[in-house]
């Protein structure tokens, strides 16, 4: 590649950023990274009508989650700022204007009662309405006023548009990096409105072509939805005399619900119980969307997951850090066909990452979820607690619930236990247990376990037993690892205090 590769996400902010949305923002990155490019934010904010507040924030803190980075755009600068088209609102028209000057765009003039009037007259004939080369010229468009008028309705303030004028019955010739060639006939296309004098702004493709040329970005890599505009944006490209240094476009696969059928909604994540947002979400108007952050994913997982839905790096790994992600990724291993979610596939991608943290990387997980129960501890046993369940760990939302006894005395106790472990000898078993750990100084696991059985079988005791009582003291319910995985974390300090509260508390009750 011969050219600075230049990248960039363009996201608008009309809501939450949709997982679709983070895989583009997630393959523009690999990409840039792989070929040492940039990675650019802009954000695409000129439809005031869909601007949401606290969207733009969001995807931010989406792609900071993700370990997306930014190289330049909105929060970061660089040599092309604003990075946000808002405050790029001067730039536009001048562009708008000059399509004009080469005949390649127009003013129009045509009020919704007009428009409206041609859109009836197109049904009762049974055609369906296009704004295109058969209509332009019945309506008062500046390719059928005089110079004079067109100036005289501008200055008196009446409201205008400016339109892209489609040529009639060309074929464009395009190719794009994931689907290959592709050729339009524009006389299937319509004339897109480029730039509205009622709010000063750019629509989408004038602002989007404008902003790619002056931020000399080298490749489009966006969603599949941007395909039929495609040949507009060549179409602008060459209006402007920017051919030579267009980008190369790559438009990526849809993101499919788990039955196929159809782009995933956040209606599917909700009827089946899976996000499809990144974070969670509050809108101005106070509805709420689940995301993976919360729902207890690990951002490694959540993107690892991402990357392999619509790439395959062509061998049989599943498991990719972000840096292998980049040294494996390119846009030829991008499938044409829409990538299935599975949201089972992605509570295993967040298993396997599980399972694989050292306590220190845990440590960080866990203080949070603590915290929140009022529990605060040094990292060194967070991290601990953390990393003798792992195993049966999915999400980290289940953290607390699996190594809560590890940091809180049983209060209560299961009374299905109770009633099964603390009769007959089993009480007068666990007095003379306790009199034994009160002997052992050294209490580590192994150790622990050494004596113990050693005792177990010089009394006759059953191994079983005297684990289950056990675990009722220490842990209050059937659950929780090895025991002297649990012995060896409380110390032999607690777990005397933990003997002595359940003859304390269910002794009397018998
Ligand atoms: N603002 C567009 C969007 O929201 C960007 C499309 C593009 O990348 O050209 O998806």
């Amino acid at each position: 590649m011969n050219r600075e590769v230049r990248v960039r996400f363009a996201p608008s902010p009309t809501g939450p950023l949709h997982i679709g949305g983070v895989r583009t923002a997630l393959y523009n990155y690999l990409f840039a990274r792989r070929h040492g490019g940039k990675m650019i934010l802009r954000i695409e904010d000129t439809d005031s009508q869909r601007f949401v507040p606290g969207a733009e924030e969001y995807i931010i803190e989406s792609l900071n989650w993700c370990g997306v980075e930014i190289d330049e755009g909105v929060g970061v600068g660089g040599p092309h700022a604003p990075y946000r088209q808002s405050e790029r609102k001067e730039i536009y028209l001048k562009y708008a204007k000059q399509l004009i000057d080469a005949g390649w765009a127009y003013y129009a003039f045509d009020t919704p009662e007009e428009l409206d009037a041609l859109r009836s007259q197109a049904e009762q004939e049974g055609r369906t309405f296009a704004y295109n080369y058969e209509v332009r010229e019945k309506l008062p468009t500046s390719l059928v006023l005089s110079k004079e008028e067109v100036e005289a309705r501008i200055v008196r303030g009446d409201q205008w548009v400016v339109r892209f004028k489609m040529p009639e019955n060309e074929v464009v010739k395009m190719d794009d990096l994931i689907r290959g060639h592709v050729e339009v006939n524009t006389s299937t296309l319509d004339d897109k409105v480029l730039y509205k004098s009622a709010d000063s702004l750019p629509t989408y493709h004038l602002a989007n072509i404008v902003d790619d040329h002056l931020m000399e970005i080298s490749h489009v890599i966006r969603g599949e939805e941007w395909l039929p505009s495609l040949p507009l944006h060549y179409l602008l490209y060459r209006a402007f005399g920017w051919s030579d240094t267009q980008p190369e476009f790559a438009h990526l696969p849809l993101l499919l619900k788990p039955t196929g059928g159809g782009k995933l909604s956040k209606r599917d994540g909700d009827k089946m119980g899976f996000p499809v947002f990144p974070l969670f979400w509050t809108s101005p108007t106070g509805d709420t969307a689940r995301g993976y952050r919360e729902d207890g994913y690990l951002p490694e997982a959540f993107i690892n997951m991402l990357a392999l839905l619509g790439w395959n790096p062509g061998t049989e790994q599943e498991i990719f850090s972000m840096q292998q992600l980049i040294d494996a990724f390119s846009l030829e291993r991008v499938s044409k066909a829409g990538a299935r979610f599975q949201p089972d596939k992605a509570k295993w991608f967040n298993a396997q990452y599980m399972h694989n943290l050292t306590d220190e990387q845990l440590a960080p997980i866990m203080q949070p979820i603590l915290k929140e129960h009022g529990v605060e501890v040094s990292d060194e046993l967070a991290g601990r607690a953390a990393g003798i369940m792992k195993e049966r760990v999915t999400l980290t939302t289940e953290l607390w619930d699996l190594t809560s006894f590890f940091f809180v005395a049983p209060e209560e106790y299961d009374e299905k236990l109770v009633k099964k472990q603390w009769k007959g000898d089993n009480v007068s078993m666990l007095k003379a247990l306790r009199s034994l750990l009160l002997t052992i100084d050294d209490f580590s696991k192994e150790n622990t376990e050494t004596v113990v059985r050693a005792w177990i079988e010089t009394n006759g005791y059953s191994l079983g037993q005297v684990m289950n009582t056990l675990r009722l003291a220490l842990v209050g319910a059937g659950k929780g690892p090895g025991m002297f995985d649990v012995t060896e974390f409380l110390g032999r300090e607690e777990c005397i205090k933990r003997i002595d509260n359940l003859f304390e508390n269910v002794a009397p009750q018998l």
